[in-house]
């Protein structure tokens, strides 16, 4: 999608600190860290929001889980523990309507959000 933030990232039409890329996905460092490490997950392929998946992204959503997974053990999060959420619509916090997948680690977290 031409206008979509995270399409132009994900393209290399907008630079980002690029942590992961495949023909899949891509992984970056957000532009306003919320932790010591607060990296974006997204897919290559454009969708608004998790309300949009399908039965056909599932084996692509769980590729996703695999990813978000095998970051967080390069970055040393496997024993110190992480977050991985995605905010879906503006009530939850959703900013930017591209699918992305928040992970973030490296400091104490508390629960609920708020
Ligand atoms: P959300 O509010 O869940 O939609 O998350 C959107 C995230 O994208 C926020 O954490 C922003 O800081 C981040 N963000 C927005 N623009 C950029 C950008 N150009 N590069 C990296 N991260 C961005």
């Amino acid at each position: 999608m031409q206008e979509c933030l995270f399409c132009k990232i994900a393209s290399g039409a907008i630079p980002s600190k690029k942590v992961y890329e495949d023909a899949d996905f891509f992984a970056f460092e957000d532009i306003a860290p919320q932790a010591p490490t607060h990296i974006l997950i997204i897919p290559k392929k454009h969708i608004p929001t998790l309300n949009d998946i399908t039965e056909a992204d599932g084996p692509m959503m769980g590729r996703l889980m695999v990813l978000a997974s095998k970051i967080a053990r390069e970055r040393g999060l496997d024993a110190k523990g992480f977050r991985l959420l995605a905010n879906c619509l503006e009530p939850a916090g959703q900013s930017v309507f591209h699918l992305h997948f928040h992970l973030m680690g490296g400091r104490v977290f508390r629960w609920p959000p708020g």
